[in-house]
């Protein structure tokens, strides 16, 4: 089970945050307007990578 309040390096804080925790979207119908922006126009901070090869 993936802990909603630590974000795996590549992914998007929020859009982990939302997808993992589902009171984020609890009473609203579908996705809540960060999650919707954030599939249009892509996700602006995601949690970057630690490449062993840098
Ligand atoms: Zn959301
Ligand atoms: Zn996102």
């Amino acid at each position: 089970m993936p802990d909603p309040h630590s974000t795996p390096p590549g992914e998007c804080p929020q859009c982990w945050h939302h997808a993992h925790d589902r009171t984020v979207h609890k009473g609203m119908r579908g996705d809540c307007p960060q999650c919707v922006d954030h599939m249009l126009n892509g996700c602006p901070n995601r949690v970057p990578k630690r490449s062993r090869w840098w």
